[in-house]
């Protein structure tokens, strides 16, 4: 089972995608993670990187499929795979068709999550992150037990340098304009599950995730 996470900044869908990781036991790839790993350790790829993560813009297509492909075709993929943050745009979307018709397989269905604009930029300035295991809190949401620490390091909780309201109204305008198309793209396709997801109707990341799994199953 091939699923891809879509869906605006702070929509929930690392959330999603960890839940359904767990349950349906396939890898969660998050390339907005994966860049971040490779700029905190200094990687060649991590300072090509850099300069765009930081300033909230897309890093370049070719660096982005390349390094999407090799992990694709990595054993732990074999069964399938969750992908969060890719495809960003049209182009990414043909190539990820490309590498997964390389690999006799296609996307099976793409999970886009719906959140109103007021509710995504408050919670994206909520966000925080443990700087050494990387588990993702929100101080709204999903608060550690303690003030800013994270449960299971006990270290102090950090904000991504791309959460600054500035940044992310680039990070959305580039939704709206290169990843909308991307949705619309695997509507043609018929493989798109919308699911709203907002304080605003009591419906969270948990919920959504076990009516996913509970279709999935069926
Ligand atoms: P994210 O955690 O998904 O918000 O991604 C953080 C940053 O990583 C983005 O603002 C981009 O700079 C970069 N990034 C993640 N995924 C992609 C992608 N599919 N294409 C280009 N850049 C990406």
């Amino acid at each position: 089972m091939n699923i891809i996470m879509m869906g605006a900044q702070g929509t929930g869908k690392g959330t999603v995608a960890g839940l359904l990781k767990n349950e349906l036991n396939l890898p969660h790839i998050s390339t907005g993670e994966i860049f971040r790993k490779n700029i905190q350790e200094g990687t060649e790829l991590g300072k090509i990187a850099t300069k765009y993560a930081d300033e909230g813009k897309l890093v370049p297509d070719e660096v982005t499929n390349e390094m999407v492909k090799n992990r694709l075709a990595e054993d732990d993929c074999k069964n399938g795979f969750i992908l969060d943050g890719y495809p960003r745009n049209l182009a990414q979307a043909k190539e990820l068709d490309k590498i997964l018709a390389e690999l006799n397989t296609k996307v099976d269905m793409v999970v886009n999550l719906n959140t109103p604009t007021d509710e995504i930029v408050e919670r994206v300035m909520a966000r925080r992150e443990c700087p050494k295991c990387k588990r993702v809190y929100n101080m709204i949401l999903n608060k550690p037990k303690n003030g800013e620490i994270c449960d299971d390091c006990g270290v102090e909780l950090t904000s991504r340098v791309d959460d600054t309201e500035e940044k992310l109204k680039i990070r959305l305008d580039t939704f709206h304009t290169q990843t909308k198309p991307v949705i619309d793209y695997y509507r043609e396709h018929g493989v798109v599950r919308d699911e709203e997801i907002s304080i605003s109707i009591n419906r969270f990341a948990k919920e959504v995730a076990e009516d996913i799994v509970a279709d999935i199953k069926a």
